[in-house]
């Protein structure tokens, strides 16, 4: 099985993340088992998802049963039992499955399971308070943390930005963010109504919609600052 992004996946643990995200991989073409031990909770999805299977994914046995070496991604995401899900993600990793991902509920936890085997460790709660906290602040209208320390964000430009082409608005030296992108708020007539890639040429008016990279926190007093 190539890595490619449709290559199959198997989701362990079907709370409400480990549902959420088998369904939307299935929704979107990716090929999933998902395995619960909780045989009410697979009955349950059993007319979502074409793939689930009762299993304890803390028995070495079960998930040779299951041919989980044919999968190379995998999702732990067993959160509230803290045991099963570093066990589990430690026995991924002796198996050799080559992209794991494991859904921590704390950072004692999340350190634990990159130390037993996880490639990515994902905080669901935290990162989604992080995101509403972005939202409700500023003037930020969507946020995306690409990594530790860098987004991409959807706002509109400061006042002292607007009016000039962006290769004279100095916006990396002073800001220290890139626009990738513009929507305008007032389109001229036969020009597009959605998001357009900017240019050195491209000239901001107050109101337009951007989208921004850069360091958080340039991107943080970018959005702040009016
Ligand atoms: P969420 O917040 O996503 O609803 P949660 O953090 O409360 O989930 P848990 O309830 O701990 O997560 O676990 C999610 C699922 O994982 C449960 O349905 C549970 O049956 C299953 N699970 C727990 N341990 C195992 C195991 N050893 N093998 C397989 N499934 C397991």
């Amino acid at each position: 099985m190539a890595d490619t992004p449709t290559a199959p996946v198997v989701v362990i643990g079907l709370g409400r993340f480990g549902t959420a995200l088998a369904v939307e991989l299935d929704r979107r073409g990716t090929e999933v088992l998902a395995i619960d031990g909780n045989p009410a909770v697979v009955q349950k999805l059993a007319g979502r998802l074409p793939h689930v299977v009762t299993a304890d994914s803390t028995d070495a046995e079960a998930l040779h049963q299951l041919d989980i070496t044919a999968f190379h991604r995998a999702v732990v995401a067993i959160g509230t039992d803290i045991q099963a899900s570093i066990l589990t993600t430690a026995l991924l990793s002796d198996l050799g499955i080559r992209d794991i991902w494991a859904k921590a509920v704390n950072a004692q936890h999340a350190g634990i399971l990159s130390r037993v085997g996880a490639h990515h460790v994902v905080f669901p709660e935290n990162d989604m308070g992080e995101r509403v906290a972005h939202l409700l602040s500023g003037r930020i209208l969507d946020y995306v943390e690409v990594d530790a320390d860098f987004a991409v964000i959807k706002t509109t430009p400061p006042r002292d930005v607007v009016g000039v082409p962006l290769r004279e608005s100095r916006l990396r030296s002073r800001w220290g963010v890139t626009v990738v992108a513009v929507k305008p708020q007032a389109p001229a007539p036969g020009a597009p109504r959605g998001f357009t890639y900017a240019t050195p040429d491209t000239v901001l008016a107050y109101g337009d919609i951007v989208l921004v990279v850069g360091a958080i926190d340039k991107v943080e007093r970018f959005a702040e600052t009016d």
